[in-house]
């Protein structure tokens, strides 16, 4: 299995190389062509199996193959996670695999000003990557349109509502589009998560490493 039989953009082959990934870990060969092929997906994955690839990866592909040529970018992909740290992760790991890919993205978290947050989010960014918290924080004072989420990814799921975020997450869920792709990856099933699932998400598949 390589990262070219997934059909990946080229641009992203690329980045990948660059960055020395050699093939597909199997978290990421079972739940990419999920993606591509526009499924939901639950996917049962610890840290560390490259399940950040296993969302990133299909969603870049989504906007290199679909690009947004005028006016100001929506924000098209919204991807939710814990901790301010795991945000700053999963954009750090953006950033390498969007190299050749040409798509703005943003980090939003709590514990810092709001000020580098509102001018990125008024530029126009096609990508969030955000904290629960801030991101009502910013619903609320309408500097945030959530209303053309192509894609919604809920990262460490288990860990979100460990934290009490799911109040947060039922705010931000209800401000998405429902027709939209929803990609929830959690280091367990548990009756919770399946919950949130049977609520929000349409007929996912499932995946586990
Ligand atoms: P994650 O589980 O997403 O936190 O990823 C764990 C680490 O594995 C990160 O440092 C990634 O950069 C790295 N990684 C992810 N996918 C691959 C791959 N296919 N080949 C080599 N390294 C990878």
């Amino acid at each position: 299995m390589s990262f070219d039989s997934l059909g990946l953009a080229p641009a992203l082959l690329r980045a990948l190389s660059e960055a020395g990934y050699k093939q597909p870990t199997p978290i990421q060969a079972a739940a990419i062509p999920e993606v591509l092929a526009g499924h939901d997906l639950m996917a049962a994955a610890q840290t560390g199996t490259g399940k950040t690839a296993a969302f990133l990866l299909p969603v870049l592909h989504r906007l290199a193959n679909t690009p947004m040529l005028e006016g100001r970018r929506p924000i098209r992909v919204l991807i939710l996670t814990p901790t301010r740290e795991l945000a700053a992760q999963v954009q750090d790991n953006l950033a390498d695999y969007a190299k050749y890919v040409r798509v703005s993205s943003t980090v939003i978290f709590g514990g810092v000003g709001m000020g580098n947050q509102l001018h990125a989010l008024r530029r126009g960014v096609e990508v969030v990557v955000a904290t629960p918290g801030r991101l009502i924080d910013h619903m609320m004072q309408r500097s945030v349109d959530l209303s053309k989420v192509e894609v919604l990814v809920l990262d460490e799921a288990d860990r979100m509502l460990d934290m009490g975020f799911l109040p947060a997450l039922k705010r931000i869920l209800a401000a998405v589009p429902q027709k939209r792709q929803t990609l929830l990856f959690s280091a367990t099933f548990a009756p919770e998560i399946k919950a949130l699932a049977q609520q929000f998400m349409r007929e996912p598949r499932e995946v586990s490493t």
